[in-house]
């Protein structure tokens, strides 16, 4: 048993609630991580938003993890004692998917991700009281000083990198960079609309801007944040607000090669198909209540997805970023705001009321 301070979701409406649990030993393919930071991601509002049905809380979030290997389980062969790693999304590495190479398509992503249980629907974690806690989000809930994550969703680095940094990489900063570098392979010369830009949009970004993208359009609501667009590599920006926003995006292009949203918003989504030239290429990442619709004339030429984890096969793509980041191309850090694990509930209203990019809490 390994005792965690942790933060534990126990009400939809509740602040996180700081206490001690215990963690179960890990299990096969495991390996117990004492975490040093783990970043806070909106998508960490889901899951505390009662969305995901009443058996999943008391939980503990956090899917942004980096930390330092503690204890392997039966059968770890890819991760030792003492390595650095960064905790990203769960995968089976047994379905078509992950056998070809994209575990971001896994067939059981969700339920890997999204359930917070074990593959064979267990609570690993005790309370004070002894009764179960949630704590395989995403396969690490790692907002805690401890967290057991899988040999899948472990990513080593290199032990030269401060771990304070690190975990953006493991979802915001991948899901953003990926689907640029990953999902539209966007090459020099070409042009983006970006939709949206907190940590997933300015990631996106810095991806445009390294792969020579030549037109770089942020569209936001906040002056602020388009101005950080600017900083970090966008070449124009439109205020989200805008009554003619797709003639504004367009100007005069004729259309954009590809655009990406992060909003999740209905009329948002439908827009980054309008702002497209033919043939161009709609990525969306942002999910929440909203649905779209288009006539499908306007869907000529076009392609759209929906894309988790910036396509990313982990292991691979975050070293990358690291090495990008190592050359001055890729500064995802300047995102980061850091808070004591104590201050995570005001992390999150500063994540939610847009005052810092990307909270990262960092443990004791
Ligand atoms: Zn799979
Ligand atoms: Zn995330």
């Amino acid at each position: 048993m390994t005792t965690s301070l942790s933060a534990v979701i126990r009400d939809p409406a509740a602040p996180y609630s700081i206490e001690v649990v215990e963690l179960g030993a890990p299990g096969p393919g495991e390996a117990l991580v004492r975490v040093v930071a783990t970043g806070f991601c909106h998508t960490d509002l889901i899951g505390r938003s009662g969305l995901l049905g009443e058996q999943f809380l008391p939980a503990i979030l956090g899917h942004e993890g980096a930390g330092i290997v503690e204890q392997t389980g039966p059968g770890v062969t890819s991760v030792e004692v003492g390595d650095h790693v960064v905790l990203s999304f769960d995968s089976c590495g047994a379905c078509p998917s992950c056998v070809s190479g994209h575990p971001t398509d896994c067939a059981a992503f969700e339920a890997r991700n999204l359930m917070g249980l074990t593959p064979d629907g267990r609570r690993t974690a005790r309370d004070a009281d002894g009764n179960p806690v949630t704590n395989r989000w995403f396969g690490q809930s790692s907002f805690g000083q401890y967290a057991l994550a899988t040999e899948r969703n472990m990513v080593k680095v290199s032990k030269d990198v401060p771990l304070q940094k690190l975990g953006p990489l493991g979802c915001g900063v991948q899901t953003g960079a990926g689907a640029v570098l990953n999902e539209m392979r966007l090459s020099a010369g070409q042009s983006i609309a970006v939709f949206g830009v907190g940590a997933v949009g300015l990631s996106a970004i810095m991806a445009a801007k390294l792969s020579g993208a030549v037109d770089i359009v942020a569209v936001d609501l906040n002056a602020e944040r388009r101005a950080l667009a600017l900083e970090l590599g966008a070449t124009r920006v439109v205020d989200g607000a805008a009554e003619d926003l797709v003639a504004q995006v367009v100007a005069d292009t004729g259309g954009l090669d590809f655009s990406f949203d992060t909003t999740g918003v209905g009329a948002v989504m439908a827009n980054t198909l309008r702002v497209l030239r033919r043939p161009g290429r709609s990525v969306l990442v942002g999910s929440g209540m909203d649905a779209f619709s288009v006539h499908p004339s306007e869907l000529t030429g076009k392609h759209v997805t929906f894309c988790h984890e910036g396509a990313a096969v982990p292991q691979i793509f975050i070293p990358r970023l690291i090495d990008l980041w190592r050359n001055g191309l890729f500064p995802f850090d300047t995102m980061i705001t850091e808070y004591d694990l104590a201050d995570i509930s005001k992390a999150e209203a500063d994540a939610v009321a847009g005052t810092a990019v990307k909270p990262v809490i960092i443990m004791p």
